[in-house]
């Protein structure tokens, strides 16, 4: 049975790159029937947090990237953290040990640093360590080590090993000399095990059967291989994956603005968007299907589909397909995810501007309060939002009441001064139908009315000029969302006083 992971290090956030690992991981373990597995490789510690593990695991919560063993979960294969798996590596080394793989080295950093300085100066350059300890004789190997004298563990490369070579389900085959392989420590002075070691060591424990990860690790993979070999356990399959591209070709990082996950979700960006989005930087479904439910990605994800072309990070197009996701919310998960940006509107701020906990509980209790109101927002932008964060702006005017200093600068030129008596007309008009208390308040009714003005040319004057200035006195823009739509959510005298306070 499949059993993949995701080996995030706790060293910042999770970046797009390493969601797009995750997310195949997890969609391979879907597709397969396997298991999903979370690690945290937070053996650095001077750059891993608990604050970035508890940030990673919540990105991977928002991104409904279940995982069935891991931190908060359990498992057999536990623990999770490589922190609390430091006794495992000492079997490993133990194992390496019984099976003659690897040998102490006593060689001071002083004197590697001696030995690599003229290494560089001379012809060839430096080839790695020069094996000087590998001939010690192991009886006085352990006098040394009994006499408490400081060592590393280095792998014993074997001398005649032919070229280290694997099949990448992403890069096909792949070959490396193994004669470049120096003995690699595997055990640092200080008893910790190097990165490849506690890698090797987790993944076989764990039984990894592949391992899909970056193409940065690519070139760790041979001195991994070598460490299976040294241990006797199998060689999982690799499948390393290319980079992401800014538009700009260049791999894709803070310059290109954002790129933790948690950047995209407070920008508006809903999870099944983002996983639609992310899987197929790299990956396809039939090389044409843009719009990819969870379900069809859990079904039919694979690794023969996965391209080792670099893939660009297109957020034009990544706005596209949020806006279709929003497209096909329900009005109350619209509402769940919007609240945030719904108390912006409310509080009649900026979409990024801060927030206080104060404001979005309001927001919340508002909510509550009177549900259809809200339920009939969701319409209102549905069509054309392409993130959360546009109901802020989009929306603010259901909210303010009369405020002159709300209204669109460049609108009230363009729509109301310029046009002066005229708009002061059409106005006057739509204000008069509008304040017929006998014509019930209801969209298609009071729409049909105004329309009228314009269509029997009552006033002389084309549909356009005779319903932008209520627009504009209305929702503040001459772009807006649907006009009467909004009028029939607003009170009457709400909506009259708008037209008295841009008319007065
Ligand atoms: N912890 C490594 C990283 O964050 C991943 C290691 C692996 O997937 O083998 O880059």
């Amino acid at each position: 049975p499949v059993r993949v992971r995701f080996a995030p290090s706790p060293t910042g956030r999770l970046h797009v790159g390493g969601a797009r690992t995750a997310i195949y991981n997890w969609a391979f373990a879907r597709a397969m029937g396997g298991t999903f597995i979370l690690r945290i490789e937070d053996t650095d510690p001077e750059r891993s947090t608990e604050e970035n593990v508890q940030v990673i695991l919540n990105a991977m919560k928002w991104l409904n990237l279940d995982w069935d063993e891991g931190p908060e979960v359990g498992g057999d294969a536990g623990p999770y953290f490589q922190t609390q798996r430091f006794d495992t590596y000492k079997t490993a080394l133990e194992r390496l040990k019984n099976r003659g793989a690897v040998y102490p080295c006593f060689c001071s950093k002083e004197l590697l640093d001696q030995k690599r300085a003229k290494a560089e100066a001379e012809e060839g350059g430096y080839a790695g360590y020069d094996r000087t300890c590998r001939d010690i004789d192991p009886a006085e190997a352990q006098r040394r080590i009994d006499a408490g004298e400081p060592h590393v563990w280095r792998l014993k490369v074997p001398l005649d090993h032919g070229p280290i070579e694997f099949d990448d389900a992403v890069y096909g085959h792949v070959s490396f000399p193994a004669d470049v392989m120096d003995d690699m420590i595997v055990v640092r002075t200080d008893g910790t095990p190097t990165y490849n070691f506690a890698v090797v060591c987790d993944d076989a424990n764990m039984g990894i059967t592949h391992v899909i990860r970056g193409d940065d690790h690519l070139s760790n993979t041979p001195r991994q291989i070598l460490i299976y070999e040294a241990l006797g356990y199998d060689v999982p399959t690799f499948a390393h994956l290319s980079m992401i591209l800014g538009p700009d070709g260049k791999k894709l990082s803070k310059r290109h603005g954002a790129a933790s996950v948690e950047e995209f979700r407070d920008r508006g960006f809903l999870p099944d968007a983002m996983v639609n989005f992310l899987a197929l930087l790299g990956w396809s479904l039939d090389g044409e299907t843009t719009l990819i439910s969870r379900d069809v990605l859990c079904s039919e994800f694979s690794l023969d589909r996965i391209t080792k072309k670099d893939a660009v990070f297109d957020e034009t197009k990544l706005e596209w397909m949020n806006g279709q996701y929003i497209k096909e919310m329900s009005a109350g998960d619209w509402i769940d995810a919007s609240v945030p940006w719904l108390a912006r509107a409310r509080a009649g701020v900026a979409a990024d501007a801060e927030i206080s906990e104060e404001e979005i509980r309001e927001t919340a209790a508002d909510i509550a309060n009177r549900p259809e109101f809200y339920e009939k927002l969701y319409p209102l932008v549905a069509e054309r939002e392409t993130r959360l964060v546009d109901a802020a702006d989009k929306l603010a005017y259901m909210f303010w009441g009369p405020r002159v200093e709300a209204l669109d600068e460049k609108s009230v030129k363009k729509v109301l001064l310029k046009e002066g008596a005229r708009a002061d007309e059409a106005l006057a008009a739509c204000r008069a139908i509008l304040a017929d208390e006998s014509r019930a308040w209801e969209a298609g009714t009071l729409e049909a009315a105004c329309r009228e003005l314009g269509e029997e040319d009552a006033l002389n004057m084309k549909l356009k000029l005779v319903l932008q200035p209520l627009r504009v006195a209305v929702c503040g823009n001459m772009v807006s969302p649907p006009l009467f739509e909004s009028i029939e959510l607003l009170p009457r005298e709400d909506v009259i006083a708008r037209i008295d306070q841009v008319t007065a």
